[in-house]
């Protein structure tokens, strides 16, 4: 089935097409339909999130649109940056660097045992009929004090996985694509895109 892909996001996007390849879908980007929609993220939940993301680029594209919503959520901070994950900080100066160091600041009074962090990811389609599929996925890591490696993007270098005994960013995109927030969600996604028969493989 033939899906627009509601992200600018490159890094997400290659992430998300190295995944759907294996399924029976084809991702078209926005830009290639000459769509450019800014949606503003107003919900409080990243299943709002990715609703609202999905259902403007259906709406302007007149196709199936998927979208991702997705951030790190910290045990200690109460889940925050949470679905502010891209905004963290409300500082447009900062770059993902920057809000990897400003949580770093933010949590530097927790102690190691207690430095529990998720990244969460919703993919949520949404069809011109009305449909709507979503399915949450995520991956349990640890907060470093420091990051490392340089691979991934955003807050990867600070998130250590303890069965990979290293960060998200110092694994291959092969690995980290096993066991990420995304693909877990882009799994479960496509087992409901199956059973509601969109999909034939
Ligand atoms: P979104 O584009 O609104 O979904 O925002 C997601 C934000 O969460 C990104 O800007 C990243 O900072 C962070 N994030 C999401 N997924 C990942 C990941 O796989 N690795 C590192 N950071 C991530």
């Amino acid at each position: 089935m033939k899906v627009v892909l509601a992200s600018k996001n490159k890094h997400k996007l290659q992430e998300i097409s190295k995944i759907t390849e294996q399924f029976d879908i084809e991702l078209v980007m926005e830009s290639e339909l000459g769509i450019d929609v800014d949606v503003e993220e107003t919900g409080t939940t990243f299943e709002e999130n990715s609703f609202l993301k999905a259902n403007a680029v259906m709406q302007a594209s007149g196709l199936p649109a998927l979208a991702d919503d997705s951030g790190i959520a910290v045990d200690a901070l109460n889940g925050e940056p949470g679905v502010y994950s891209a905004r963290y900080g409300f500082d447009d100066t900062l770059d993902d660097w920057g809000r990897l160091q400003l949580l770093l600041k933010n949590t530097e009074h927790v102690p190691d045992e207690r430095r529990q962090a998720q990244f969460v990811c919703v993919i949520t389609l949404v069809t011109p009929e009305g449909e709507v599929i979503q399915a949450r996925g995520e991956v349990h890591g640890m907060l470093l004090r420091a990051p490392a490696g340089t691979g991934g993007f955003g807050y990867d270098p600070i998130f250590y996985y303890p069965p990979y005994g290293k960060t998200l960013a110092e694994v291959s995109p092969e690995e980290k694509n096993q066991v990420s927030h995304r693909a877990n969600a882009l799994r479960a996604f496509y087992q409901k895109l199956k059973e509601a028969g969109y999909a034939d493989k």
